[in-house]
């Protein structure tokens, strides 16, 4: 494998938290992969220096403001990388004919599109963008059926998960003797917290994580335990299983990343450092193993793990999240579009950490559920909700 062509891999939200990591990986073995596109929405600096390291043939921004300057830099540093902008250049850059891999890292709705073009071009994708997933699990997992894609989860509990699985894992958990999957939950920065603590909670507490650096829309995700929401619902789809087959475990120390209970009693967990490097090498490797730049886990320096169960009552995201995925249809993608506005207006200043969720749960009653099976449908429910999601704010 290393002495064969290199693989070309497109990072979409190359400078972004998992963008960053994958290039950290990816520049660890030269020989190995190629960088072929590099995008990001607006932080255009950013991602001059990563065109500066990588070279990439495409660089892709949101407008062409930002793409016009870029270009402009890009020739006075005599580079040849071409600058292209708007959301079809990031479809381009994901199902183009010489690209092996894409690494979907683009957070929210916005990564839907282009995800779903890599994977019906057919490519290894490696997801990180849950959301894209969330909103239209039954259509995109038909995709990876159809197009032969190879989806392999950089989400650290489902690459855990993925680890733990036999090789081939389609069909069902019970087909393979698997009982239950355990996924784990660092708990976020609030563990412990009642309702009543967390009235006052600023978005600098909340993107205060214990143990993961990560993008703020994730690190909110974690405090109000919605990420471990959209990630049970991201665990049905990837491995067929039920809302009732996943049972979220909260384990502080993040060093167990989930784990697969079995029929006849056991249980196999992955464990290591919690630095997403590890599932992003294990992506880009599979189904061998690459260096990633973790430090080896010192279980005498972790000493102890504890294990707790979540509390759902001043964590009201995690029920939430569990209602859409066995209601089915659009109340995923519902569920999805309302927190990505009550997100951004918390991280604004304009909505309480405890208003997350009763946006959620008022969206959610308010749109109607539709079945889920064309992408249109689908988007429109995403636009409905938002829709609703800012009325609701307004008139508060
Ligand atoms: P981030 O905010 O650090 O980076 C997001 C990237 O997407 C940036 O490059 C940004 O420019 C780009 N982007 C943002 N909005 C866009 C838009 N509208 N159009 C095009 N590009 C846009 O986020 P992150 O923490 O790297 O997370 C990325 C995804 O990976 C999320 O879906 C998140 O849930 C998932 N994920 C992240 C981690 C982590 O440790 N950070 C772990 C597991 C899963
Ligand atoms: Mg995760």
């Amino acid at each position: 494998m290393s002495d064969a062509v290199p693989r070309r891999v497109s990072v979409l939200g190359a400078t972004g938290s998992i963008g960053t990591s994958t290039l950290d990986v990816i520049a660890r073995h030269p020989g190995r992969y190629r960088v072929h596109a590099l995008t990001a929405h607006r932080s255009r600096e950013a991602l001059l220096a990563l065109c500066r390291v990588h070279a990439p043939a495409l660089a892709v921004l949101d407008r062409e403001v930002d793409a016009a300057w870029l270009r402009e830099r890009l020739h006075e540093a005599g580079l040849a990388t071409e600058v292209r902008c708007g959301p079809e250049a990031l479809v381009e850059v994901s199902e183009a004919p010489e690209v092996d891999v894409v690494m979907a890292a683009i957070v929210g709705a916005a990564g839907l599109l282009p995800t779903l073009a890599s994977v019906r071009a057919g490519k290894r994708v490696l997801l990180a963008n849950k959301e894209a997933l969330v909103m239209s699990g039954a259509l995109f997992m038909e995709a990876v059926g159809r197009s032969g894609a190879t989806l392999l989860p950089i989400d650290s509990e489902h690459n855990a998960i993925y680890q733990c699985l036999p090789v081939e894992h389609r069909g069902g958990l019970a087909r393979h003797g698997v009982t239950q999957l355990l996924l784990t939950a660092s708990g976020g920065p609030f563990r412990g917290w009642t309702a009543g603590d967390l009235a006052a909670v600023t978005p600098a507490q909340a993107c205060a994580h214990p143990n993961w650096t990560m993008g703020r829309k994730i690190s909110v995700d974690s405090a109000t335990l919605m990420n471990k929401g959209l990630e049970l619902i991201e665990a049905c789809w990837l491995f067929d299983a039920r809302p009732d087959q996943v049972k979220v475990v909260v384990h502080p120390q993040s060093v167990i990343h989930s784990m697969a209970a079995y029929s006849d009693g056991s249980v196999l967990a992955q464990l290591g450092n919690p630095d997403m490097r590890t599932p992003i090498a294990y992506g880009l490797a599979w189904p061998e193993r690459i260096d990633a730049g973790v430090a080896a886990l010192d279980l005498f320096e972790v000493a102890r793990l504890d294990f707790e169960p979540p509390d759902e009552v001043a964590f009201p995201c995690l029920r939430l999240a569990r209602e859409a995925m066995a209601e089915g249809g659009t109340a995923p993608a519902v569920l999805n579009a309302a927190n990505e506005v009550a997100v951004e207006a918390f991280l604004a200043g304009r909505l309480g950490f405890a208003g997350i969720g009763e946006l959620v749960a008022r969206v959610r009653d308010a749109c109607p559920v539709e079945p889920a099976g064309e992408l249109a449908g689908i988007l429109d429910a995403d636009a409905r909700a938002r829709k609703e999601a800012v009325a609701c704010l307004t008139r508060r």
